[in-house]
């Protein structure tokens, strides 16, 4: 269908609400026009009815269309190993994702895996996602390949893991380099995909093998780095000894070239106030992950000094440690961080955090984030009455505000009536 018109209240943010009121674009009765896959003009219905030329219209009388979430921060080999309870992270992973990943050298268990976790995504609005494999080259290629089937703005490399980690999910300084290098000629760029040089952490890599993830990023231009930083205290201890020369932790990703702008690093919970000040100057892209920080005990995150720093926040699911696939149930926690953070975070703050937000902290905002003419038409259709208990506090609700603000706190796929892909319906609620 190359030109076709969506009608219903639509909701969208043009920048951070910290920008003030134009920073918000809401139409009570609007139009979404999508041409080929990307937003052609969106706006108020009696404005832009006059110009749809006979393009057919659905229309969603009480459903809020607003943009396809984006998740900057997940694993998708451990979708198994969620909920499994652990109070430290270096023990969670050898105990849980180590043994989950190692399933991954079969080239069906990550294809299974793969359908699973995309079909989840797109049941809970996600539309955009920065994902981690495992070490097994065959577990980025499946999860591009059904990314790739759905049309899905899909960012994924294999990891890099050649020390501290079993023999069965390790690769070497050498074939790691050569195995994503192959996956990026391959796959970088190809439909809807992007590749992501993929060191675990810093403790998982050897210097060799951190040297050569520079190299790719170099070798490469438009590819994404992903990793963890300063997420566990006994990790930041660990860190310290295995690299005596390096004055903190992000010295470590700064020392190999791995702190640019297109790096995404996740959790950021114990930096200094020097690594927030070199992590802002170099424009890098944080993921901000709730349920996980919460349910490991990690610590919490300062939206406030993070985004003082000048650095891009987005949210992460971080999917086994985190809890829910659901960005609206990420959005809840994040608010309640916040709170005993004592930072405002309102319900603007929460859906920027959610779309716009994880677009720029990707660097993939001129793509999509938002509902803007010319970006990629990935929306949502929601239901807020999906559930008793919403649709009480909804009837309750005046502003938009209010509104928005029960959706992030009560909210979860249910209230996901449908979820398009560049303007093909991909998912509709049973
Ligand atoms: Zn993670």
């Amino acid at each position: 269908m190359p030109r076709h018109a969506f009608r219903g209240s639509i909701f969208h943010l043009l920048d951070d609400p910290s920008a003030g009121e134009a920073a918000v674009g809401h139409f009570e009765d609007g139009v979404l026009l999508v041409e080929d896959g990307h937003v052609a003009e969106i706006g108020p219905w009696t404005e832009v009815a006059p110009r749809l030329e006979g393009a057919p219209v659905q229309r969603f009388p009480g459903g809020l269309i607003v943009p396809g979430f984006v998740d900057a921060h997940v694993h998708f080999p451990q979708v198994d190993i969620v909920a499994s309870p652990e109070n430290n992270l270096l023990h969670w992973l050898s105990a849980y994702a180590f043994p989950a990943e190692s399933r991954f050298h079969h080239e069906d268990v990550a294809a299974e895996t793969a359908r699973f976790f995309l079909d989840q995504l797109l049941a809970n609005g996600t539309t955009t996602a920065l994902v981690f494999a495992t070490a097994h080259k065959v577990s980025a290629e499946a999860l591009f390949t059904e990314a790739l089937k759905r049309n899905m703005r899909i960012v994924t490399g294999k990891v890099l893991m050649d020390r501290n980690a079993p023999a069965g999910i390790s690769d070497t300084a050498e074939t790691g380099y050569q195995e994503s290098r192959a996956l990026i000629h391959a796959w970088h760029g190809k439909g809807r995909l992007g590749y992501a040089v993929t060191p675990r952490f810093a403790l998982t890599s050897s210097d060799r093998q951190l040297e050569l993830a520079g190299r790719l990023l170099k070798e490469h231009p438009g590819v994404h780095l992903q990793t963890h930083l300063s997420e566990n205290l006994d990790e930041l201890e660990a860190v310290r000894r295995a690299f005596p020369d390096c004055a903190d932790y992000f010295m470590v990703y700064e020392k190999y070239g791995l702190a640019t702008q297109l790096s995404v690093f996740a959790h950021c919970l114990h930096l200094s106030t020097d690594e927030w000040a070199r992590l802002g100057k170099r424009h890098c892209g944080i993921a901000f992950c709730p349920t996980s920080n919460l349910f490991l005990g990690s610590g919490l995150f300062d939206l406030l000094v993070a985004e003082t720093a000048g650095a891009r926040v987005g949210l992460g699911t971080d999917i086994g440690a985190g809890t829910s696939l659901s960005l609206f149930a990420t959005m809840n926690e994040a608010f309640k961080v916040c709170q005993l953070k004592k930072r405002a975070a309102g319900a603007l703050k929460l859906f920027y955090l959610a779309t716009l937000g994880g677009a720029r902290a990707l660097r993939l905002d001129d793509k999509v984030g938002n509902l803007a003419p010319g970006k990629e038409a990935d929306f949502l259709v929601l239901d807020a009455k999906a559930l008793p208990l919403m649709q009480r506090r909804w009837n309750r609700t005046s502003s938009l505000v209010e509104k928005l603000f029960a959706l992030a706190i009560l909210g979860d796929d249910r209230a996901v009536a449908r979820t398009y892909v560049a303007g093909a319906l991909a998912h509709t609620r049973a």
